[in-house]
């Protein structure tokens, strides 16, 4: 007998999708539950949709216990592994279990009525398939892959230069898993799917079917028939961003994580996870090959690959004749600059030439709108978010001044508040409108476009300049970090970057990481195919490694100098870290949870597990609250998970007062 097919007894736990942390008990009554049913109960005055998760735990006598009202055997019974999943998750992340059950079943409220009306085509056909004829090193790596198939839990990097065909080479594994199994099913995790259209017509063309696609942008009666064909199997290719990785597949055979060092994978609101480890974890519990996807592949995989805890394939030269771009430095300090532009002379040159040539170009900074400041040239009165520790940034467009953290806005004044003078206001920095207008100036002829997330507000409007840039009605495109994304735009011949050294200014563990990934996946945007690229990097710091590294190419060196200051530093992936926020409206309360926090953390501090804190976050107001910081600095071997529910646990606060524990942290603000 499998362990779920245990009989349960009267009374029994069933798990709701809400933030409890734990399970509450019911009477079982003549329903012939097991675990994982799908069971609707009466829950405070109404009724809710749970699982049954096992025994009764006995905390309520049985008089006042209440049935279970109907069993929904209609859908699959949860997994043990998938119920193991989420138990372990709930541990990991310090999340309630409720809250995780809640992304396993994020359709609790029209779950009942199952009865979806929007029709899903889900058939593939291997008929169908029209994969591109793999290389030799790219054959070779999809032979490696095909050896992890089927055999249990593995994890492989597949480590490719940008466009060395590391999607090819993944489709042909999932091509051969959905050929051989006419009931395996397949994730492919992406990072952000308002960027993917390229990715997803290309998957359309190769299988003939486009894929099934689970993000936060489908209506509900979309998201509940989807979710039903991805528990009742007939999906087999789930395209989905972070909150996919928790749904109840029926057959889950492969899991892909394309560009597995996205900073978007950590999620940051609501449960706090990192859904590239969350993935490797699920793959554990079910047995499964996990495959992570990158040309800058994380410190921590590249680490575990180091280690020979992760297997290995890699993609070293672009496919066919396409090479890789020049990376070239203009020092800022040395440059020409036009007076009032961001844009240094020889930059324009590039950019005008490859325009007069016919090809394409792209602009990058990582700042949305006009200006990241606005101050009164009278009095030096600079515009602030009145909830949150940030300026409000210009957006020209609009017109208006808005924060970027919580949202907060206002048209552009006539007069200082301050001092009252009228119309004398100067826009601080640039942002990419600022770049375009700068842009259009010296190019009036190009047809020049911006993307960012507020510029393209809605999914529509990335696409569209997405599909126009690669059907070269674009010259010029200018954006935020949106634009580094995985794109592959045929003519694109010169990349600039406006400000190579603003990733690095935070200075958090992880910026000289980010920067280097971010730019060098920008970089790889450039000379795909038969139209070579060069990439110019504006930078007052041409000496720092990043640069360097961008440079020379050589990768692996800097992050081997990464991982050793990382060593040196008792720092992940050598040790490990788990961040505490507490934040809330009134400012002492707040300060005092932290210290007492920071107290009773002394009994445990020791030797291998450190607290720093409480400081100010970086971010010290937000929205209206005011935010602590603690910081847990742990060796390897220490179980951290353990150790921060006893400690969050052991520290009475009032209810004003959120105490958040974010494990693994990658953002520290
Ligand atoms: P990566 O994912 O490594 O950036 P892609 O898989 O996107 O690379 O490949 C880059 C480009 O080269 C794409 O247009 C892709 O279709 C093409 N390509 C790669 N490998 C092949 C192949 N074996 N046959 C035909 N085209 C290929
Ligand atoms: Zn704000």
């Amino acid at each position: 007998m499998k362990p779920s097919e245990a009989p349960l007894g009267a009374q029994i736990e069933v798990l709701l999708p809400t933030a409890a942390p734990h399970g509450f008990d019911y009477l079982a009554g003549s329903h012939g539950l097991q675990a994982g049913d799908i069971v609707t109960v009466p829950f405070g005055r109404g009724e809710s949709l749970g699982v049954v998760w096992g025994k009764g735990t006995a905390n309520l006598p049985p008089a006042k216990m209440k049935p279970v009202a109907a069993k929904h055997s209609e859908y699959p019974r949860l997994s043990d592994a998938l119920r193991a999943f989420v138990d372990w998750a709930a541990w990991y992340n310090c999340a309630p279990k409720g809250a995780m059950l809640k992304m396993v079943l994020p359709i609790a409220e029209v779950v009942r009525e199952m009865k979806s009306r929007v029709k899903i085509d889900t058939a593939i056909d291997p008929q169908k398939f029209n994969l591109a004829p793999l290389s030799d090193t790219q054959k070779n790596g999809a032979d490696t892959l095909e050896e992890k198939l089927g055999k249990g839990f593995s994890v492989t990097l597949l480590d490719g230069v940008t466009g060395s065909g590391k999607t090819e080479v993944y489709y042909d594994t999932i091509a051969k898993i959905l050929a051989s199994d006419a009931e395996a099913q397949v994730l492919v995790m992406l990072p952000e799917i308002a960027l993917s259209v390229q990715s997803l017509s290309r998957f359309e063309q190769r299988f003939g079917t486009a894929p099934l696609v689970w993000n936060s942008e489908i209506t509900p009666a979309k998201k509940r028939a989807t979710w039903q064909a991805i528990s009742q199997g007939s999906a087999r290719v789930i395209v989905g961003a972070r909150s996919a990785l928790f749904l109840p597949y029926k057959k889950l055979a492969l899991i892909v994580v394309d560009e597995e060092h996205d900073q978007s994978y950590k999620q940051e609101e609501g449960v706090i996870y990192h859904a590239r480890d969350m993935a490797v974890a699920r793959a554990r519990f079910e047995k499964l090959p996990v495959l992570l996807v990158s040309a800058t592949p994380s410190l921590e995989s590249y680490y575990n690959v180091k280690q020979g805890k992760y297997a290995e394939v890699s993609l070293p030269a672009r496919h066919g004749a396409a090479e890789m771009p020049d990376i070239h430095m203009l020092d800022m300090k040395k440059v020409p600059v036009a007076r009032g532009g961001f844009i240094s002379e020889p930059l324009r040159e590039k950019i005008a030439a490859a325009v007069a040539a016919g090809h394409q170009a792209m602009l990058f900074l990582n700042r949305r709108g006009y200006a990241p400041l606005m101050l009164c040239r009278a009095c030096g009165h600079r515009f602030q978010c009145p909830d949150c520790s940030s300026w409000l940034v210009l957006h020209k467009g609009k017109p208006r001044l808005e924060c970027h953290h919580c949202g907060y806005n206002l048209p552009v004044p006539k007069t200082c508040p301050s001092c009252q003078a009228e119309d004398n206001f100067a826009p601080c920095g640039p942002g990419v409108e600022r770049i375009s207008e700068e842009v259009v100036a010296f190019m009036p002829e190009a047809r020049v476009a911006v993307m960012a997330s507020d510029s393209s507000e809605n999914f529509k409007g990335v696409e569209e300049t997405i599909v126009a840039m690669a059907e070269r009605k674009i010259d010029v495109l200018i954006g935020t970090q949106m634009i580094a994304k995985g794109h592959h735009f045929a003519g694109l011949a010169v990349v600039g970057v406006v400000d190579a050294d603003l990733g690095l200014a935070g200075g958090d563990l992880r910026a000289a990481e980010r920067t280097y990934q971010l730019l060098h996946q920008l970089s790889g945007r450039a000379g795909r195919e038969s139209v070579a690229g060069s990439v110019y990097l504006q930078s007052y710091f041409p000496e720092h490694p990043v640069m360097q590294a961008l440079i020379s190419g050589d990768r692996d060196k800097f992050l081997a100098a990464e991982l050793t200051a990382r060593k040196n530093g008792n720092m992940p992936p050598f040790a490990r870290l788990a961040a505490v926020i507490v934040d809330g409206a009134k400012e002492n309360e707040v300060l005092q949870t932290a210290k007492q926090l920071a107290a009773s953390a002394g009994h445990h501090s020791n030797k291998a597990l450190h607290i720093l804190g409480p400081a100010p976050a970086p971010l010290f107001m937000l929205r209206g609250k005011f935010r602590y910081r603690l910081l847990v600095q742990a060796d390897k071997n220490i179980n951290l998970p353990e150790f921060m529910q006893s400690w969050l646990g052991s520290v009475q606060h009032p209810s004003s007062v959120r105490v958040r524990a974010d494990i693994d942290p990658q953002s520290f603000l």
